[in-house]
């Protein structure tokens, strides 16, 4: 047994300094980041931010509503193959959304079948499982590579910078990075596993950028703040489940209680998820999700406004012009305390 005693920290821990600059205006700033990949020379130009592929969030209605502000989404895994096929048709060259998988035989076998059918249409893939640290997925990530190697991988999930180099050496172009964080996980809980998130993003964007290439900070992002520290960490795309959850956009049921309207937002391994899916939690694992009921927000138009105007405001804040330069602009403070929460905690 070991003890690690340097500090790791969460975004509740810190707070970004604000600094000196001579923008008057946070209309300038550009929030649009342009990227070629480690093992792909594929340009990437948007807003960094993907949908989660949860089956509640990256549904292909929430593709389409966020690729209009050039958003991302990795969409759930769910779908059949004709399905995707018959989407990723119908968009647009160059639009970032992510076809997901996991590792098992039927996931490679629907790819191939996919990537059969769509080519060189088909350009983003997310390799997702809840422990990115076994042989097995390493190797997979490996045989992806080699397979295609025109796409965009990104692969996780990991929170420890020597495993970010392994993905990334291993074919990866994007770590994603995040054990136990999320709104609606229970992986701390259940195993008393995890890693701060603000320290794993930090730790893993410094591995990842040693080698050219690039991190996903997944999970944990409760409000627009952040995301601004995820990006200060130096976290290249951030990924959200529940802050785009209970949109018009989003998967699952519609639920009216005491006359409000609320939507059914649960974790992928969550015993709501393993029933539909798996035929019910196999009597070997437990469950490592739970469910939730979000208020109905409504469009998802609304939420994507309110991150863009956040994060360009943070930019101004520290004064970065583009947000590109924001993590080099970020010097963050450790406090004691967020926010003021004597009329509420909104
Ligand atoms: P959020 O933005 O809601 O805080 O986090 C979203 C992320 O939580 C997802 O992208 C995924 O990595 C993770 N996640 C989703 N469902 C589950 C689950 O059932 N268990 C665990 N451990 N993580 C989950």
């Amino acid at each position: 047994m070991r003890i690690e005693n340097e500090i790791k920290l969460d975004f509740k821990d810190v707070l970004i300094r604000p600094k000196r600059s001579t923008m008057h205006t946070r209309s300038i700033v550009d929030t649009l980041r342009e990227f070629t990949f480690r093992h792909v020379d594929y340009p990437y130009h948007g807003f960094p931010i993907i949908a989660a592929n949860m089956d509640t969030i990256g549904t292909f209605e929430m593709a389409k509503a966020l690729a209009g502000r050039n958003f991302a989404t990795a969409l759930h895994k769910h779908y059949d193959a004709e399905e995707y096929i018959a989407f990723f048709r119908t968009l647009p060259e160059n639009t970032a959304v992510f076809y997901s998988l996991g590792i098992t035989e039927h996931d490679e076998a629907k790819l191939e079948k996919v990537m059969g059918d769509l080519d060189k249409k088909l350009r983003y893939v997310c390799i997702d499982v809840a422990n990115g640290y076994t042989e097995k997925f390493v190797n997979f990530v490996h045989k992806i590579r080699q397979k295609y190697p025109h796409i965009v991988l990104m692969a996780g999930n990991v929170v420890t910078g020597e495993m970010t180099e392994e993905l990334i050496l291993s074919g990866a172009d994007i770590v994603k990075v995040g054990i136990g964080p999320g709104s609606v996980c229970t992986t701390r809980k259940m195993t008393g596993i995890g890693y701060p998130q603000l320290s794993a993003i930090i730790e893993c964007a410094d591995a990842a950028h040693g080698l050219a290439g690039h991190i996903c900070a997944d999970g944990g992002c409760t409000a627009v703040g952040d995301i601004a520290k995820a990006f200060g960490g130096g976290a290249d795309f951030v990924m959200l489940g529940g802050m785009f959850a209970g949109h018009d956009e989003c998967g699952g049921e519609t639920i009216e209680k005491d006359g409000k309207l609320f939507k059914r937002f649960y974790g992928m391994s969550s015993k709501t998820a393993m029933d539909q899916y798996s035929g019910g939690v196999a009597p070997y694992r437990a469950a490592e999700g739970k469910e939730t009921l979000v208020p109905h927000r409504g469009a998802v138009e609304h939420t994507m406004l309110d991150i863009m105007g956040g994060v360009r405001s943070a930019c101004t804040y520290v004064g970065a012009r583009r947000l590109r330069e924001f993590s080099k602009r970020t010097t963050f403070v450790r406090v004691s305390q967020q926010l003021n929460e004597v009329f509420g905690k909104d």
